[in-house]
């Protein structure tokens, strides 16, 4: 930030981040490693289910969403307020994605909601932890389970956070994470599957390597040599390498600290900001904890525009969380209306993320929040 530059989010790499990636490069693996073995298994301890490691949140989603049968004359369910990959991967897929309107309150699906939208075509329920704050997983879960459906949740937003006393990772079927510099641990490129299931575990473990089956027992073609390996099911290479699996493990290892310095940004918001006029702050639910990865307030009377600019002006990096997924052009060019999820629509014209992240200072908020009132002041 020495160009006084203040971004919305960004990672926290330290010395001894740097130090596990220069182990890894000296360890003499760089891909398909013990690193990779260690990270998934303190990703397993803080997702409270065993942890499969990829390249990226989109890469996790789209092995989740193939172990889950997504695929041509299939469903997926999922909510506008989202990044367009939670969407996209279900159409690259060849299915046909059916946007749900949110709850706002929290911006996230809303259960009742979702299983009207439901039928036996639906394969798999795709809730996001909107900004952090856990979607309501056990009636989205029931509402899935009821038509034969999984529920996949993707929780870009919400590594560490907890619903109902539970670790995002251990509730839902599959739980994808993404790690790229803006979330709350950084890889570089990256993500995961945390899945409680061992038959989705294995089919997503096979499809991050080309669908290879290595295991003699289980080859069709019998006899073959020592060399032999063989595909049953397409996949991909989607593998982490080393040196970043190496950089995720240490990042980890401060991830309560980030969630912690996180919450209490997000209290020194809402204790200076709950009087401003003219805005609103996100809420929490009671049976949650909240990961923080973002502070979406809400600009009300049509002013978001106007405080948006003011604050890109003055140095701050603001940020709208999200177009809905239904507008961008090329889902209006597949039949998508606008007006369709009211709700998320209204939001988004209302929406913008301030400075969130590990080591942003008390000095450097107290500078957002004064910008933030002189903007609805002019
Ligand atoms: C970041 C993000 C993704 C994609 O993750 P990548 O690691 O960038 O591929 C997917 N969904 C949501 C909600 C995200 O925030």
């Amino acid at each position: 930030m020495t160009d006084g530059w203040i971004p919305y989010g960004r990672q926290l790499v330290d010395d001894d981040d740097i130090a596990a990636v220069t182990t890894s490069l000296r360890s003499g693996w760089l891909t398909t490693g013990p690193a990779v073995d260690t990270f998934e298994a303190e990703l397993s301890s803080v997702a409270g289910a065993p942890a499969v490691a990829v390249s990226s949140g989109t890469a996790a989603l789209h092995a989740a969403y193939a172990a889950a049968g997504v695929g041509p004359e299939t469903e997926l369910v999922t909510t506008p307020m989202t990044f367009v990959a939670t969407a996209a991967v279900a159409c690259a897929l060849g299915a046909r994605v059916r946007f749900v309107d949110v709850d706002d309150r929290t911006l996230n699906l809303d259960p009742e909601a979702v299983g009207a939208a439901c039928s036996s075509a639906t394969r798999v329920v795709a809730p996001v932890d909107y900004a952090g704050h856990p979607a309501d997983l056990e009636p989205l879960k029931a509402q899935a389970h009821a038509v034969g459906a999984l529920l996949v949740e993707d929780a870009s937003h919400s590594l560490g956070a907890e619903y109902r006393g539970r670790p995002i990772g251990a509730v839902a079927d599959m739980t994808t994470f993404s790690f790229h510099p803006v979330k709350l641990i950084t890889t570089g490129e990256g993500g995961a599957v945390a899945t409680g299931n061992a038959e989705l575990e294995r089919t997503v473990r096979r499809f991050r390597t080309h669908g290879l089956v290595r295991d003699p027992d289980s080859h069709r073609m019998q006899g073959e040599g020592a060399w032999h390996q063989e595909v049953h099911e397409l996949g991909l290479n989607y593998r982490l390498a080393d040196p970043l699996a190496a950089l995720g493990t240490s990042q980890l290892r401060k991830l309560s600290r980030f969630i912690d310095r996180r919450t209490e940004l997000a209290r020194r918001y809402h204790s200076n900001l709950a009087s401003v006029e003219g805005i609103r702050l996100p809420i929490t639910l009671e049976d949650v904890r909240h990961a923080w990865h973002l502070y979406p307030i809400r600009v009300l009377e049509g002013r978001r525009r106007h405080v948006f600019d003011f604050l890109r002006s003055k140095g701050i990096g603001v940020q709208v969380h999200y177009l809905p997924v239904h507008l961008h052009p090329v889902f209006s060019d597949m039949g998508y209306e606008k007006g369709s999820c009211p709700v998320a629509e209204q939001a988004y014209d209302e929406l913008i993320s301030l400075p969130l992240f590990p080591d942003l200072t008390d000095d450097l908020q107290d500078r957002v929040m004064e910008e933030l009132r002189a903007g609805l002041r002019v």
